[in-house]
């Protein structure tokens, strides 16, 4: 897959480019490391996006990594969403790994520490550590455990892993500086003991490495030669350098970038959990969610995803994208590639009274302007139609205002006549029931002999041949654009109206046989994806976007 060309290296790619011409590295190998915790979201993507994209881009290899070091939260599930959604996105990765996978070498990095006089045992909870621990401009003290020797604290480590503690009894500490100025330097845990189970070693194990202990090891026993993340590891990278340093491992340099944070949305897995276990949402796939199942299933494409990765880059301040320019490469990209067709929201018949009763004609409705091989197909026309009642008004501004139907003015009902409107007729309840016109025979588009020029064309569908459907709209989820300057919860922020169930829309009878996954355009409205819950008769519609861009209209380009 393709994404848009750019035009100046950023800095990722200098230093890489850097490393290869100094004879660092003769490839480069980057990782995409999750935790199963969670359903990925638009932030991961980014991260996907940077990992399997350098790889691609200096003809190196991108793993997929779990780091699964907490057994309490993980799960098959998300391990399984995760390979579905790396695979959406359109990567291969090269080797799949689980950092569960290096207990046993992790275990034995930790006993190399021990004996090297590198890492200790500590029976201070975590409470009494922290009393002794300082804060940035005090310095610390040493846990009165801190002096163990080698062969005592080997002992206890192998006891820990033999399950002789308690949660909590004992851990295991580097040994490096208690008056850092950098707190993650100041004796670390390396391990903590956990009696649960693991969702892939089961209860063979009740000691469980760190982050910081496991995930640089992994990077190293992979041969990572790039370990990117986001900038709130930059202080934990002294410790990651001396993790390598002290166990004389594989030199993988970490380089830190931006996460990515998009306006009227929440990018963290754990928020994103809140919203599904407390049925704010229907589930991980609810299409407003931010996760990569999420926007799938609403209808935005891998390639929009990616090109709106390569668009807004790789930076070292943290910032906020406006979620215009992501829906603006969803637009751009479903332009060239989605059928238009004709779909009516919020129908009122149009009886065209000079048109007889039988007669069905066949017209031509050209599939997509943007892409000439996506052909043609016959749209039949009779004497009723469907147009959006928004298409219509009973007292119109003057026709240099208003281009659409009123009493006696004139439009062209796409691909098909110029009509005129004659007349309506209004319910009890004060509603336009029918709207009445005549066609003009020598309209037809295409061939059209009359002369005559309206502004307005309107889309339409064959009452006879139409199909009732049911199309879910959304507006976002959140009603506040930036969600990391609030300070109360940011469920209160929610938008009660992010989800509207339209039942009354009519759609030409062609979509009859859409399948699950289908995306359309549905003229002058916006884009659609046909939902998993539809069935056989009842087609469900997502409105993935509208067509109108805020991006453009913001000056974006
Ligand atoms: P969350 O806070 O949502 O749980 P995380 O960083 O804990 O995110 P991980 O599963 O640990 O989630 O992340 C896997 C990779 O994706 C990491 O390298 C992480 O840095 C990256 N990542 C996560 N969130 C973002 C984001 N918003 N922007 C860019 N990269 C991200
Ligand atoms: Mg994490």
């Amino acid at each position: 897959m393709e994404t848009e060309k750019k035009t100046s290296l950023n800095f990722i790619e200098q230093i890489i480019e850097d490393d290869l011409s100094k004879g660092k590295h003769e490839s480069i190998q980057t990782r995409f490391p999750p935790e199963p915790n969670g359903y990925l979201h638009i932030g991961h993507a980014k991260s996907i996006c940077l990992n399997f994209g350098l790889a691609e881009e200096y003809n190196g290899k991108c793993n997929l990594r779990f780091d699964d070091t907490n057994p309490e939260k993980e799960d098959v599930e998300y391990v399984d969403s995760i390979r579905k959604d790396v695979e959406w996105l359109g990567f291969k990765w090269d080797g799949e790994y689980f950092a569960s996978d290096y207990f046993e070498q992790l275990y034995t990095f930790a006993c190399q520490l021990i004996e090297k006089g590198k890492a200790y045992v500590d029976d201070l909870t975590q409470d009494q550590f922290n009393k002794i621990k300082g804060t940035p401009t005090i310095p610390g003290k040493h846990s009165l455990y801190r002096d163990r020797t080698a062969a005592e604290n080997l002992k206890l480590f192998q006891d820990m892993r033999a399950g002789k503690y308690a949660n909590g009894e004992k851990v295991l500490r580097a040994k490096i500086d208690m008056s850092s100025p950098n707190m993650h330097m100041r004796d670390p845990v390396l391990y903590r003991i956990k009696h649960v189970d693991h969702h892939r070693t089961g209860g063979e194990w009740c000691i469980y490495p760190s982050y910081d202990f496991a995930h640089g090891q992994s990077d190293s026993i992979e041969q990572v030669t790039h370990s990117l993340c986001t900038l709130e590891f930059e202080v934990h990278r002294p410790l990651y350098e001396w993790l390598i340093r002290e166990l004389e491992i594989f030199p993988t340099r970490q380089i830190e970038f931006a996460r990515l944070n998009l306006s009227y949305t929440v990018v963290s897995k754990r928020k994103l959990l809140e919203l599904v276990e407390g049925k704010y949402v229907s589930g991980w796939d609810d299409p407003r969610m931010p996760t990569i199942s999420g926007i799938r299933r609403r209808g935005f494409t891998p390639q929009s995803v990616r090109n709106f990765a390569e668009r807004i880059g790789v930076a070292r301040r943290d910032g906020i994208i406006d979620v215009a320019l992501l829906e603006h490469a969803v637009r751009d990209d479903l332009n060239k590639k989605a059928n238009r067709v004709m779909g009516i929201l919020d129908p009122v018949k149009l009886i065209i009274t000079n048109w007889p009763e039988d007669k069905e004609e066949t017209l031509k409705a050209i599939n997509n302007p943007e892409d000439e091989s996506a052909g043609t197909r016959d749209m039949p026309f009779s004497r009723e139609v469907y147009i959006d009642r928004a298409d219509f008004k009973e007292d119109p501004p003057s026709p240099r205002k208003w281009f659409r139907l009123g009493p006696d003015r004139e439009v062209r009902l796409k691909y098909a006549y110029i009509i005129k409107c004659t007349g309506f007729k209004k319910g009890d309840d004060g509603e336009i029931e029918e709207i009445y016109a005549e066609y003009d025979p020598l309209t037809k588009s295409g061939e059209d002999t009359s002369g005559k020029k309206v502004k307005g064309t309107l889309g339409w569908v064959s009452a006879k041949h139409a199909i009732n459907a049911e199309i879910r709209l959304y507006d976002r989820l959140f009603m506040t654009e930036n969600l990391n300057d609030i300070d109360d919860d940011f469920k209160n922020y929610l938008n009660p109206n992010s989800l509207n169930i339209n039942s009354r829309a009519m759609l030409e009878g062609s979509l009859k046989s859409a399948n699950v996954g289908d995306q359309v355009q549905f003229e002058r409205v916006g884009y659609f994806r046909v939902d998993e819950d539809s069935t056989t008769d009842h087609l469900v519609f997502n409105q993935t976007i509208t067509l109108r861009d805020d991006w453009q209209k913001k000056g974006g380009n």
